[in-house]
């Protein structure tokens, strides 16, 4: 056994923070593993929000396809009977008393699992936190239909076409897996809501520009051909090699000088961590993201875990990180259960292993992209196999605790 671990039996105070795709699964697994046994152990979670964000459905709920109750799950619903969940504000940790701090009471523990996910990176790039809005959340998602809706009122009473135009148009910084897919959706809904305000449906646009030469950076030539041609047919202008620069009341101002005019303007373009690691004095990597060992433990403090996008985890074979995805936070959430579940059973730890299962991503509402299996694919088929996964995460949910909540 490892030095740093727990003794079979000892008193544990498992403290888990944040209910995403890491926390939530490594809660529940614990919770299923542990069953009415060991009483020794306390297990708490924290989140500031009463239920779990299926994130990876926000683009739905933003094009107006989803109902957001749909991508929220009530955590009283899911959680073991041990579980203890306390809904506060998380504001930082004391690492040397074994607190962690909240906007109420500080909560003890002996073990913590960091698991407090990311945020929207606005790199420095003047005016973009005020003028872009972010697609990260419900509330987020719900905040992009609702600034549309509202440009696409005001265009009814604009001046001239142009105007009515300018208004109408959507632009969407970052052209990664988030940003196509918020295209693709609202490619299909715009049309929709200018019928609704009487306006013409022509008028509406979508801009899609990002900084580097291709769309789905990182991923296959031949998947991000097919995605391009899937937005086009979609009728979604897509502007690569544009950095912005900054932004203005006018638009996004490009590093060469064009401004990119539009009604509505969400910024996609990458994620950083939490805040509350920056000078929290654990060791952080690229993004802020925390570095951790092979158990997926934090440098130099063995008694803190960090799972899901705040961990900074180097893929063996590109000697990168691993990129901020659910399906990685899912492996690193179920690698800190198992190796909590080992402390308290006196077992070896086992070091984190990451085996991807390729990449799906839906481009619009009947269609889609995905290298999966070493094979391409787009079309039909690639939007079901987006849909067969959502459906495998909620029944992985189900499965492990009872939840049946489909939308
Ligand atoms: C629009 C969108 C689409 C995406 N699509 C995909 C996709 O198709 N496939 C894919 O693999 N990945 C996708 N991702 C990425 C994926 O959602 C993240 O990688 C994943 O959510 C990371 O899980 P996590 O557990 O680290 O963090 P999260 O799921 O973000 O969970 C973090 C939790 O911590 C809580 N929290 C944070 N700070 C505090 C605080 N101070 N106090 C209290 N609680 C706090 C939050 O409320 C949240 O519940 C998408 C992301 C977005 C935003």
């Amino acid at each position: 056994m490892d030095e740093t671990t727990a003794r079979p039996g000892e008193k544990q105070e498992i403290v888990i923070a944040g209910a995403g795709y890491a926390g939530l699964h490594a809660v529940l697994r614990l919770g299923a593993w542990l069953e009415d046994k060991h009483d020794e152990v306390g297990l708490t979670l924290v989140d500031r929000y009463n239920y779990h964000q299926i994130l990876t459905e926000l683009p739905r709920v933003a094009g107006g396809a989803r109902p957001a109750e749909d991508v929220r799950v009530p955590l009283r619903e899911v959680l073991d009977k041990r579980v203890t969940f306390v809904q506060a504000t998380i504001t930082g940790f004391d690492f040397a008393g074994r607190r962690l701090l909240t906007e109420a009471d500080a909560i003890p523990y002996t073990r913590l699992v960091l698991a407090l996910g990311s945020r929207p990176n606005d790199f420095g790039i003047p005016g973009l936190a005020e003028r872009a809005l972010t697609l990260w959340s419900v509330e987020d998602a719900r905040k992009v239909l609702a600034a549309i809706d509202t440009q696409f009122a005001s265009a009814v009473s604009a001046d001239d076409r142009a105007e009515q135009a300018r208004r109408m148009t959507v632009v969407i910084g970052g052209a990664g897996a988030t940003g196509v897919e918020l295209a693709g959706e609202l490619a299909e809904e715009l049309p929709d809501i200018a019928r609704r305000h009487g306006l013409d449906p022509a008028l509406a646009r979508i801009i899609l520009i990002d900084a580097g030469p291709t769309i789905l950076a990182g991923s296959s030539p031949g998947l991000i051909d097919r995605a391009n041609g899937i937005l086009r047919d979609l009728g979604v202008e897509v502007r690569t090699n544009s950095r912005v620069a900054r932004a203005t009341e006018d638009g996004f101002v490009l590093l060469s000088g064009d401004t990119i005019r539009g009604g509505v303007f969400v910024w996609a373009g990458g994620v950083k961590a939490s805040e509350l690691v920056a000078g929290s004095g654990l060791p952080v990597g690229n993004n802020g993201r925390v570095k951790v060992d092979q158990y997926l433990r934090a440098l130099d403090r063995p008694e803190v875990y960090v799972a899901g996008d705040l961990a900074s985890v180097t893929d063996p074979e590109t000697g990168r990180a691993y990129p901020p995805t659910a399906q990685v936070a899912l492996a690193e959430g179920k690698t800190v259960a198992t190796n909590l579940f080992a402390e308290i059973a006196g077992r070896p730890l086992e070091p984190f292993e990451y085996d991807s299962k390729g990449l799906v991503v839906s481009v619009g509402p009947r269609s889609g992209v995905a290298d999966v299996a070493g094979r391409t694919i787009g079309g039909r088929l690639a939007h079901l196999l987006k849909d067969a996964i959502e459906w495998e995460y909620r029944q992985s949910v189900k499965h492990l605790r009872g939840w049946s909540a489909i939308g």
